[in-house]
């Protein structure tokens, strides 16, 4: 065992604490970085019989400040909270994270909001968890810290802990180098360097990294040597490590007897009309306006489908305190009111809408029930809907339209390709989707379904920790 102990940063936590009549009670979350670093903690082996515990160091919420220390572990995890003030936590999680490099790097930059007080903030909170990091770490453990909220700690835990094992794995797209220079340059300077602090960076697809490594050296003039930025004591690793899911929790939970019975009742719901699925977040990078614009083409097209097909739109609620988020829940709302009141009548909705969440075994049925499902994000880091879908889908059926702007389009080649804003291509996938005969939807998703059992998440988690333990072999110095 290359590791002493596994300390996971980010700004979530693994559980929330909620407050009962018998005290602080903890619920583990789920998702797909929980779940892949629980397997991790089964790799790591054992400790004095123990199975090892993961340390994992993210934002406290303010109920955790009154709660015994001693609450803040299960058999899994230990939690180290970082304590914010609101106004910190404010500038640095929804000005800087989520107001400016958002979408920035999600290649909207109208949407972002250039604030030096943000960037103080968000120097200031990437610090505390610094100072929480450096209390916590032992030499001999691993630090993998994640996400575009703390680009700045690995740099600050090196100035700390020279000698520490660092990893950073980055969630969202990491943009051309165009988009990059829209920062301020000190910005770019310092979250650029702030990344090379630790010995592995990770993104989702090979295009991430190549626009990492470019803005590396047009920002810092360094070099670069194959996939390694190239420092004077040391070198950094930038790659590829695409995201998956659990595939056999999906695969699995689809079969079991409560999903099917979900999905028999959400079938006699339907009658026989064929079903479109769709479940994204509320957010603008999802491509829901011009999703409906696509399928609203489609019925104009292919009239035949009227009263035959049905397309079940879940929004996930999400930041709808927000100007810009409540302005596009309204203009999705307008749509769908606008196209079922156009094509619909007493006996048809063509499109049954709800912001809502889904509990796990309804978002199945649902994965399980459609005939298509339509990912049209405009642009997405990875987007883990479709996987699950596929995961999902032991029956071999169903068609998957599927963004090119999505990371997971670079894998699922096998899907139907579209650009989401030509609502024209959109519309005849959706028709392409609907009648595709049967052997090639078994076909296509074989296909998907064979590379997702082999890039599932714990591939995903365990390349990366190799990656991190070969970085620390010795290796031959350069000529
Ligand atoms: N999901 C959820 N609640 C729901 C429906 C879906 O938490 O009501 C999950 C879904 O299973 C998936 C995740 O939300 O794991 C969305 O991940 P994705 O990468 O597709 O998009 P993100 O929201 O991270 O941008």
């Amino acid at each position: 065992q290359a590791f002493n102990r596994l300390i996971i940063v980010s700004y979530r936590l693994p559980f929330t604490v909620h407050q009962t009549s018998d005290g602080p009670v903890l619920h583990q979350n789920s998702g797909g970085l929980v779940s892949a670093v629980l397997s991790m903690a089964e790799r790591l082996g054992q400790t004095d019989g123990q199975p090892t515990k993961i340390h994992w160091v993210g934002h406290g919420e303010s109920v955790l400040r009154e709660v015994d220390p001693a609450v803040l572990e299960n058999e899994a995890f230990v939690a180290h909270p970082v304590f914010l003030d609101e106004a910190v936590n404010q500038g640095f999680y929804e000005g800087f994270s989520n107001n400016l490099l958002w979408p920035l790097f999600h290649y909207f930059p109208s949407y972002a909001s250039f604030q030096e007080a943000d960037f103080a903030h968000y120097q200031q909170a990437n610090g505390h968890f610094r100072d929480v990091l450096t209390n916590l770490a032992q030499p001999g453990d691993l630090i993998w810290i994640h996400d575009f909220q703390l680009m700045l700690l690995p740099e600050l835990v090196r100035q700390a802990l020279p000698d520490a094992t660092i990893g950073y794995f980055f969630h969202i797209p990491f943009p051309t180098y165009e988009i990059v220079k829209l920062l301020p340059r000190l910005w770019r300077q310092q979250l650029i360097q702030g990344a090379l602090g630790a010995d592995v960076v990770g993104f989702h697809t090979p295009d991430y990294g190549q626009h990492f490594l470019h803005s590396v050296a047009e920002v810092l003039n360094l070099p670069i040597l194959e996939q390694r930025v190239v420092l004077p004591d040391r070198s950094v690793l930038v790659r590829d490590f695409p995201i998956s899911v659990d595939f056999t929790k999906f695969d699995g939970s689809a079969q079991t007897d409560t999903v099917t019975s979900i999905r028999q009742r959400y079938q006699r719901l339907l009658g026989h009309n064929r079903l479109i699925f769709s479940v994204d977040r509320l957010d603008y990078t999802k491509g829901i306006t011009y999703r409906l614009q696509g399928y609203e083409r489609f019925l104009t097209q292919y009239p035949d489908w009227h009263n035959k097909v049905t397309f079940v739109m879940t929004v996930v609620p999400s930041r709808d305190q927000i100007g810009q988020y409540q302005e596009l829940k309204r203009e999705i709302e307008e749509t769908v009111g606008r196209i079922n009141g156009r094509f619909g009548g007493i006996g048809w909705r063509p499109i049954v809408y709800t912001y809502a969440s889904l509990t796990f075994t309804e978002l199945l049925a649902l994965y399980t029930a459609c005939d298509v499902a339509l990912i049209t994000p405009i642009r997405d880091g990875m987007n883990l809907v479709c996987k699950e879908f596929v995961a999902s889908r032991y029956d071999q059926r169903g068609a998957l339209v599927l963004s090119e702007l999505a990371g997971a389009a670079q894998e699922l080649t096998d899907a139907i390709i579209i650009n989401p804003t030509d609502t024209q291509e959109v519309a005849d996938a959706i028709q392409q989707g609907l009648t595709m005969p049967e052997p090639e939807q078994a076909l296509r998703m074989n296909q998907m379904r064979h590379h997702l059992q082999n890039h599932n998440v714990f591939r995903w988690s365990h390349d990366f920790l190799a990656a991190i333990a070969d970085s620390q072999a010795p290796r031959p110095a350069l000529e």
